[in-house]
């Protein structure tokens, strides 16, 4: 495969500071990964600890012509010769691959694994954990048009949090769902769940702390039956993690940058609904590119939270787009993104 293979570290500053329970963030170090045309994004989350020079690194130490073999349209083989790495890294090089594999047979990404944009689910836009029952009234109230939304909870205060909940849902109807980032104990996640449940949640994401297996299952034998479904995000990275938390957790949230990649989240997807477990499509902070990856992959999942890339300032590529939860998938070859010059970018400053 004779063809340039270059990394292009970038800095996504956010519109507004994001606070999670893992901290708060006002600016994100993502890694684009250029393969000839073709292009992908190893979106860094803090919490996870990878760096852009280990992005680099994992890249560098590539060697292509193994990569390619000898048929550029043999997609599959080229992933299976993907060495294993830090997930983002390996996530931004699949992409780039698929991406490529695209533009070369012509069509998006979506439509080559015969997928419908129609089946494609209405995404979340997620909210900072919010200060006090005010601020959460004032996010609500900006977040107005969006069909779902995503609060962060993990205030540190199980009390608080409650109280956030139903500040949001005395302020709206639309559907809401919490994320708690492995927050709460499992004595807390066991006291708070029945509670939440009377505020009409969508899901519960992530309530205790990702490591124990056994602790997801004691939380399921202490909540009653008819509890909102309970989703994994960080206790799942791969495909592997999945079997453990059958019967303990309802749904897994999928991402690119825990995967590896599109063929593990691909894998991943197959296996949930094998295990008759549901399918939440989430990202980072990521640009256009990272996120329009996730998208193709959509029309798979029964919840998207694609959201990551209205939060932040200059994105340097034009994707898909999200405008009052509705995912618009583009028409181009493979991701079907676009560059953006240096204007565009500074144009991208209004609406959320
Ligand atoms: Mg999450």
């Amino acid at each position: 495969m004779t063809m340039r293979l270059t990394v292009e570290p970038i800095t996504l500053h956010l519109k507004t500071p994001f606070r999670i329970a893992h901290g708060t963030s006002t600016a994100r170090y993502n890694v684009l990964v250029h393969l000839g045309d073709g292009v992908g994004e190893a979106a860094l989350a803090p919490q996870y600890g990878y760096t852009q020079a280990d992005v680099a690194a994992y890249v560098e130490g590539l060697d292509l012509d193994a990569l390619g073999g000898d048929d550029p349209l043999a997609l599959e083989e080229s992933l299976d010769r993907l060495p294993a790495g830090p997930p983002p890294a390996r996530a931004a090089v699949d992409v780039a691959l698929h991406d490529l594999w695209g533009r070369r047979l012509g069509h998006p990404l979506y439509r080559l694994w015969g997928l419908s944009p129609a089946r494609c689910p209405l995404s979340s836009l997620t909210l900072s954990i919010a200060a006090d029952e005010q601020d959460m009234r004032r996010q609500v109230r900006e977040a107005r048009g969006f069909p779902i939304l995503k609060l962060k909870l993990g205030s540190g205060d199980v009390a608080l949090d409650e109280a956030l909940v139903r500040a949001a849902r005395q302020e709206t109807d639309v559907r809401l769902c919490v994320d708690a980032n492995s927050a709460w104990s499992v004595d807390e996640a066991a006291g708070v769940i029945p509670r939440l449940a009377a505020y009409d949640l969508l899901f519960i994401e992530q309530p205790i702390a990702a490591a124990e297996v056994q602790d997801w299952h004691a939380l399921r034998r202490r909540l009653p039956s008819d509890m909102p479904p309970l989703v994994a995000d960080e206790s799942v990275h791969q495909a592997a993690d999945i079997t453990a938390l059958v019967g303990a957790v309802d749904g897994v949230n999928i991402k690119l940058a825990k995967a590896g990649g599109l063929g593990e989240a691909r894998c991943m997807i197959t296996l949930a609904r094998a295990l008759g477990m549901r399918v939440m499509l989430g990202c980072m902070v990521e640009s256009s590119v990272g996120i329009t990856a996730a998208v193709h992959l959509a029309p798979l999942a029964d919840w998207a939270d694609l959201d990551g890339n209205l939060s932040i300032l200059a994105d340097p590529y034009d994707g898909a787009r999200m405008t009052q939860g509705r995912l618009d998938f583009p028409d181009g070859p493979g991701l079907g993104v676009t560059r953006r010059s240096e204007r565009e970018q500074d144009g991208n400053e209004t609406g959320k």
